[in-house]
C-alpha cells in the first residue's frame, strides 16, 4: 500500500471544485486517511517545492522541453533560473488562500492519483482528468502574465516525494488506520461472495 498526498490548490477551493477533486478519487478505490482545511503562507509552499533538492532544475527542464515541443522558444535555456522563477510565482499563488491537503491511500496510490489529476499543464492534460477537464491553463499565458500555471491540484510525484511531503503537512495523529470493505474487494487475492 502507498500514501501520497494531494492539495486541492486555492483555486480549486475558489471554483467550488472540492467536492468533485475529492469524488474522482473515492470512486478510484483510493481510501482517504487525512484531510483538512488550511492557509499556508509562503514559506511553507517554499518548504514543499523544495523538500526535493532537484526539483528546481527538474520543473525547469519540464518547462523548457514543452515549450521546444511547440516548436516555440523557451525563456531561458537556464533551468534552475526558471524553476527559481517559477517558485516565486508558486509561493503567491498557493498561500493566496485556504487549501486541501489530504492523504489517499491505496495500491499504487502515487500512480493512480497522478494519471486522475493529468499533466501539470492543463492545456495539454487529457480530458477526463482533473486539470484537463477544469481549466484551459497553459505554459505561454502562465508566462506572459508571469504566473504560476493555476491547475487545481497538487498531487505527490513519486513515492519518496510522497512520504517527505505527508510528514510537511500532518502530523502522525491526523492519519487515520483503518479498514473498509473494498480493500478486500480490491487487493485481496482470496476474496470470496458467500
Ligand atoms: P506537478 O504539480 O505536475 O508535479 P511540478 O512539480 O513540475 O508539477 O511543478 C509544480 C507546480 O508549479 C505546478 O503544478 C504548477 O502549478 C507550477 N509550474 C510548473 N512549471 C511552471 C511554469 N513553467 N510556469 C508557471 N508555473 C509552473
Ligand atoms: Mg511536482
Amino acid at each position: 500500500m502507498e500514501k501520497t498526498l494531494v492539495i486541492v490548490k486555492p483555486d480549486g477551493v475558489q471554483r467550488n471544485l472540492i467536492g468533485e477533486i475529492i469524488s474522482r478519487f473515492e470512486r478510484s478505490g483510493l481510501k482517504l486517511v487525512a484531510l483538512k482545511m488550511m492557509t499556508a503562507d509562503e514559506k511553507m509552499v517554499e518548504k514543499h517545492y523544495t523538500l526535493d533538492p532537484k526539483w528546481l532544475e527538474n520543473v525547469g527542464n519540464k518547462s523548457i522541453d514543452s515549450y521546444k515541443k511547440k516548436g516555440l522558444t523557451p525563456p531561458t535555456e537556464d533551468p534552475v533560473a526558471l524553476g527559481k522563477e517559477v517558485l516565486a510565482r508558486l509561493k503567491k499563488y498557493v498561500s493566496v488562500g485556504p487549501v486541501i491537503p489530504m492523504i489517499w491511500e491505496g495500491s499504487q496510490a502515487v500512480a493512480m492519483v497522478r494519471k486522475i489529476c493529468g499533466g501539470t499543464e492543463p492545456l495539454s492534460a487529457p480530458a477526463g482528468t482533473i486539470r484537463g477537464d477544469y481549466t484551459s491553463e497553459s505554459y505561454q499565458f502562465a508566462d506572459a502574465d508571469e504566473r504560476a500555471i493555476r491547475n487545481l491540484v497538487h498531487a505527490s510525484g513519486s513515492v519518496e516525494e510522497a512520504a517527505n511531503e505527508i510528514d510537511l503537512w500532518f502530523d502522525k495523529k491526523e492519519i487515520m488506520d483503518y479498514r473498509v470493505i473494498r480493500d478486500i474487494i480490491i487487493n485481496d487475492k482470496d476474496w470470496k461472495i458467500a
